[in-house]
């Protein structure tokens, strides 16, 4: 399975976890930066394509007010990640605090085909589940052992963190890999 790919527009990172798909809705293409939390639409869209590709919840219609919880929280996580790559535990843990006040955490857990499912939310609204699990994969992804592992891309134009699966890793991807040794040969 490729660790990336592009499909109806949509960045699909299957080995990545929650958080770090969430941020990547953001992503440059070759050309310009996409963004899939640009309206209702596209964001249905993107969490479609997530369903079909990696088996994540669809929540169905986006609201206009969903959509702006949606973008919030995706500021925030971006803020958390950044912070957590440079060290700044202190603002790391601020930004985990302000992304708890977005949401409503009350896990439930529930006998499943192939054992337990948990829903991190009370609520009825499939967003709301999203967001209360984005807060729990943001938290993990920034503590250890996951923290040493997450990287931000240095790929001309890269907006993306990923998770550094071999020593030495520099780049998300090697379409990004490409990019910089082309940057690269074109400064000399
Ligand atoms: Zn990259």
């Amino acid at each position: 399975m490729k660790t990336q790919y592009v499909t109806d527009g949509v960045l699909v990172r299957p080995f990545e976890q929650t958080a770090t798909r969430f941020l990547s809705s953001r992503f440059y293409d070759g050309r310009k930066i996409v963004d899939l939390l640009e309206s209702t639409e596209s964001a249905q869209l993107w969490f479609e394509v997530m369903a079909r590709e990696i088996d994540v919840v669809n929540v169905g219609t986006v609201t206009d007010a969903q959509l702006a919880d949606l973008r919030s929280a995706r500021d925030l996580v971006s803020t958390v990640y950044e912070a957590a790559v440079s060290g700044d535990f202190q603002s790391a843990a601020d930004g985990l605090t302000r992304l708890g006040r977005l949401v409503t955490v009350e896990p439930s857990f529930a006998f499943a085909g192939a054992g337990v499912d948990v829903h991190f939310s009370a609520g009825d609204s499939a967003v709301d589940d999203f967001l209360a699990e984005l807060l729990f994969s943001t938290a993990d992804t920034i503590t250890p052992p996951n923290l040493s592992r997450l990287r931000k891309c240095d790929g001309p134009h890269c907006v993306l963190y990923y998770t550094q699966l071999r020593e030495g890793q520099q780049w998300c991807s090697n379409t990004c890999g490409n990019r910089a040794r082309v940057a690269r040969h074109a400064r000399r």
